[in-house]
């Protein structure tokens, strides 16, 4: 099993992360670059990147199974204000250039939101934005990730992924399932063999290159995202479990995006990450009802 979790990118960059992943039995992991509510970025440091590769190496974690995701501040379907637009495609521009630094191989992006134009403007803004970047000359991919549908959020159905990935002029870019979104947005995931067949048909399974494991705080159709710890949401443990599985989806890295954990009950800061707990859980198979207690414990 492929499988890992986001991680931070701080002070010594991507030798921490992969520090952290490890930390966790990962073999798999996800960054930000930089903080993804903001646009500081620090440069890359190489002396950290050759540490974190010998890491890499000698723990089994393959470059291919690092995946990036862009910061949220990038909206491509937004084109009210033409500045902002152009600035969301510089700087993702910019970002795909940190992770060919990096030798990262995929980059998972928001479709972005239409705000105040209709989804087809906004559907048609961001195939726009993507034939400016001149994908041709990156060895990096850009991974469309499915939404909830929250607001004016494009993506949230297989047909809208389509429509951008057959409007972009490059073909060199893939699909990112999170099942957290993809419940909120009204596919079941206790079908999801069905789901798939579905998107193989529409799209086809080879553009899928990442997975976001993910339980959701809300029911289907909720156009919500908002994610839950596995097991603890309404998708459920074994329909989880069987996502991370399935066997036609065995070589896609599975990244888990769930929240941390409080010290204690109806806390509000969130302190402690699962991601240790809950790998724990998909490699055995057996759901943990003291996944929380157990959190806590290891990290007090
Ligand atoms: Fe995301
Ligand atoms: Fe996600
Ligand atoms: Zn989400």
């Amino acid at each position: 099993m492929i499988i890992g979790s986001h991680t931070h990118f701080g002070k010594d960059q991507i030798l921490g992360s992969v520090k952290e992943a490890i930390s966790y039995g990962a073999n798999a992991l996800m960054i930000y670059t930089g903080a993804p509510q903001n646009t500081f970025r620090s440069n890359i440091i190489l002396e950290y990147l050759e540490d974190a590769k010998k890491l890499m190496k000698e723990n089994d974690i393959k470059m291919e199974n690092v995946i990036c995701h862009a910061p949220y501040i990038i909206n491509l379907a937004n084109k009210e204000r033409i500045e902002a637009w152009n600035f969301s495609i510089s700087f993702l521009k910019s970002e795909i250039n940190r992770c060919e630094m990096l030798g990262i191989k995929y980059i998972v992006l928001h479709p972005g939101s239409a705000v105040k134009h209709t989804k087809e403007e906004g559907i048609n803004n961001i195939i726009e934005a993507l034939n400016c970047l001149d994908l041709d000359d990156h060895k990096c991919m850009i991974l469309l990730e499915t939404m909830a549908g929250k607001g004016s959020e494009c993506g949230a159905s297989i047909e809208e992924i389509k429509t951008i990935l057959d409007g972009v002029n490059n073909q060199n870019m893939g699909v990112c399932l999170d099942t957290c979104h993809l419940n909120d947005a009204g596919y079941d995931m206790n079908k999801f063999d069905e789901f798939l067949d579905m998107f193989d048909k529409i799209i086809g399974l080879n553009r899928v290159k990442c997975l976001h494991i993910n339980d959701s705080k809300n029911s289907l159709f909720s156009h919500k995202d908002r994610h839950a710890n596995i097991g603890y949401g309404t998708i459920g443990f074994e329909a989880i479990l069987k996502v991370v599985n399935c066997d036609r989806l065995k070589e896609v890295p599975k990244i888990l995006e769930t929240p941390y954990i409080s010290k204690e009950d109806n806390e509000k800061e969130q302190l402690y990450p699962p991601y240790k707990f809950e790998i724990e859980m998909l490699k055995k198979g057996q759901f943990n009802p003291h996944l929380i207690e157990d959190i806590r414990e290891f990290y007090k």
